[in-house]
């Protein structure tokens, strides 16, 4: 691994991009029920295998005529939703007709039911009825042997909805990787047990698993290991043999018992980046190993918490079908003054409300209590040097 000076860092964009060479699509698909699709992007143009409507149907509760010159129509019998019947209507008769049933062949309108005067077996219309009105046409969403939904469409309720209506039961998608989350570190500990002077709780682990949880990447396990070589590496080859993306926490910076580099370069692992001239997550490590993409974090929560949204989260989206997938940015009044010291890019926890920003306290990449409040990341570029309060500055959004 090289080990970089300050001026060989790179840049926040120049990382991005590197990021998007290589978060080209998962060649790996499968066949996904809907139930279980949300979140997930269609690998293969879906054909619709019915029309939709699969048949013309009535859009209101109301009477299907067969249109002639008098507003006067003889009624002749009555279609409910699900029924079979296509009776034939001569000119000037008249069915009752309810939302959602299948409006008769010969009928050629539909007259809602509060503009229509009723007497026995008569109806009068009471306005001018035009071809055609209240009938949805046979296969006015979709029709049959047509696409219904792109390849590259991501699933969401209303996908999965219409596709649904169309009787289909699962999609090709592209799979989502399996990932392994690695802690580092002799000073944690797990979260219930007892602290001796010297060790923190382990909060890494189980914050990056449930990020990945809450943006559809369940298929994730967590491992822990101290701050010793052979373990370390041991670890590392066995992940990457067996997962598609590893996701490493600490370990990545400089000490004298951060292993985890070394580690990687023992194993070949191709570096497509280390270092990024960035606050938070200076020491943020991207790299190939086989088919396995590696990325290690700074230990520090915030930081690493910071780079899973910025780096992480856009790599995964990339690959798993979402190819053009930017975060979500915003602009924003601030609130605040910030005086932005050195050259490096930062990204500041901010809370984001009604069209105002505000830059929170406690900034430090260690800080997680002000990264629990925050709803955005202002960006500021390696060349910017303040904010003033009433500026107008971007955001991404959490
Ligand atoms: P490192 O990147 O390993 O030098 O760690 C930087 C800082 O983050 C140190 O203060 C570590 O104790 C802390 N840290 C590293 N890993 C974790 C973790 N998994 N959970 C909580 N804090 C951590
Ligand atoms: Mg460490």
């Amino acid at each position: 691994m090289v080990r970089h000076n300050e001026l060989e860092l790179i840049t926040v964009e120049e990382a991005i991009k590197i990021i998007d060479l290589n978060s080209s699509l998962n060649q790996k698909t499968e066949q996904r029920p809907l139930l279980k699709g949300e979140g997930f992007v269609l690998s293969e143009d879906v054909i619709s295998p019915i029309n939709m409507p699969p048949f013309r149907q009535s859009a209101m509760d109301g009477y299907a005529i067969n249109m002639h010159d008098s507003n006067q129509y003889s009624l002749i019998g009555e279609i409910q939703a699900g029924d079979s019947k296509n009776p034939t209507l001569k000119k000037g008769e008249a069915v009752r007709i309810f939302t959602g049933a299948a409006v008769p062949d010969s009928a050629n309108c539909v007259v809602m039911q509060e503009k229509v005067i009723r007497n026995k077996r008569e109806i009068e219309v009471q306005n001018n009825p035009l071809l055609q009105a209240n009938i949805r046409p046979l296969g006015e969403q979709s029709k049959i042997g047509e696409i219904a939904l792109k390849k590259g469409t991501l699933l969401n309720p209303a996908a999965i909805g219409f596709l649904t209506t169309l009787g289909i039961t699962s999609a090709k998608v592209y799979k989502k990787p399996s990932i392994a989350v690695i802690a580092t570190g002799n000073e944690l500990v797990a979260a219930g047990q007892s602290l001796k002077h010297g060790q923190i709780y382990e909060s890494n682990s189980l914050m990056l698993s449930v990020s990945l949880n809450k943006y559809g990447y369940q298929n994730n396990e967590t491992y822990n290991v101290p701050d010793d070589y052979n373990s370390t590496l041991k670890l590392l080859k066995n992940t990457i043999e067996n997962k598609d993306i590893v996701i490493v926490s600490g370990g990545i910076s400089v000490g004298d018992y951060d292993y985890v580099g070394k580690a990687l370069t023992e194993l070949k692992t191709k570096e497509l980046f280390y270092k990024i001239k960035q606050k938070p997550g200076k020491p943020l490590y991207f790299g190939k190993n086989n088919h396995t993409f590696i990325f290690a974090l700074p230990g520090n929560p915030a930081a690493a918490l910071s780079c899973f949204y910025i780096y992480v989260l856009r790599h995964l989206k990339r690959m798993c079908g979402e190819s053009s997938y930017e975060p979500k940015q915003i602009e924003a009044t601030s609130n605040s003054n910030y005086l932005k010291k050195g050259d490096r890019a930062q990204f500041l926890k901010a809370f984001y409300q009604e069209g105002k920003i505000e830059i929170l306290e406690g900034q430090s990449s260690s800080m997680l209590h002000t990264f629990a409040i925050a709803n955005a990341l202002v960006y500021l570029s390696s060349d910017a040097k303040e904010i003033v309060k009433g500026d107008l500055i971007n955001a991404i959004l959490l």
